[in-house]
């Protein structure tokens, strides 16, 4: 047996030594939407961006003396309206979300994990906001789950200069993710026919757009999908994977850990 960095994958009696061992606990959380990505990457864009982010940061880790990090199972739905328009997408409400985000992390601080990362790559600040709330109410319980929040500037500022400009559904950053993850799922013929998309969407968002055709997103992208490669997408994932295992230090140091709301979030 190969030891797997998945949570669900252990037995009960592996996931009691952890808790009996000296070593601290870190469950990090993928979270992202099902939904359109443009013609060319999949509706799973962002859960697998944020699964490949996890599997990174927890083999980067993986001989740490002090942690032992282990990903639970993914979280596939999130607060999604702005691509309601184009087939696939999947909505949950506010409320679904933030009880589902307590309740998991709730039941794991319960039982001795109450370090909790969550690995968010879904942007509709309506989401976003959503996990701040759920994080309000446990901290408010005395459980202290991390959030990496890519929406702040700080955090975009370590990014590509696409994801920087807020051109950041689908475009060369997610696509970029996704091809060093998930090639197979990438259909590069359609991905080398799609033209530059230039909409900044903390703009349109400002501007009080709530759909992705009226914010100029006619095929659920925009940004450079066609400039896409997997090397940058793996250059990216290094950058993501030293933010979280800085935060992830920190949460569990009692120095921090958790993002306030970001530039999406303020708007
Ligand atoms: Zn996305």
């Amino acid at each position: 047996m190969t030891a797997s960095p998945y949570f669900a994958d252990l037995t009960y009696t592996r996931i009691q030594e952890l808790l009996d061992s000296p070593q601290v606990p870190v469950l990090l959380w993928p979270v992202g939407s099902t939904e359109p990505h443009g013609p060319h990457s999949p509706l799973s864009t962002d859960p697998i961006i944020s699964i490949g982010i996890a599997e990174r940061v927890a083999r980067r880790l993986a001989d740490d003396p002090e942690l032992a990090v282990l990903i639970l199972p993914t979280l596939a739905y999130a607060v999604t309206r702005y691509t309601a328009g184009f087939a696939g997408a999947i909505h949950v409400g506010e409320e679904t979300l933030r009880s589902m985000v307590v309740d998991v992390c709730r039941s794991l601080a319960a039982q001795g994990f109450p370090h909790v990362v969550l690995v968010n790559n879904h942007f509709e600040p309506e989401h976003v906001q959503t996990l701040h709330r759920a994080l309000d109410e446990l901290e408010a319980e005395g459980v202290r789950a991390g959030y990496l929040d890519l929406t702040r500037r700080e955090r975009a500022q370590r990014l590509t200069e696409e994801f920087k400009l807020g051109e950041c559904h689908a475009g060369r950053y997610e696509t970029s993710l996704v091809l060093a993850q998930e090639p197979e799922l990438v259909d590069r013929e359609a991905m080398a026919r799609l033209p530059y998309v230039g909409v900044s969407l903390p703009e349109v968002i400002a501007a009080g757009l709530k759909d992705f055709r009226d914010m100029g997103l006619a095929d659920a992208y925009c940004g450079a999908p066609a400039e896409a490669t997997a090397e940058e997408g793996e250059a990216s994932y290094e950058a993501l994977a030293d933010m979280t295992v800085e935060l992830i230090r920190a949460l569990v140091a009692g120095t921090g850990g958790r993002d306030r709301s970001g530039l999406f979030g303020r708007v």
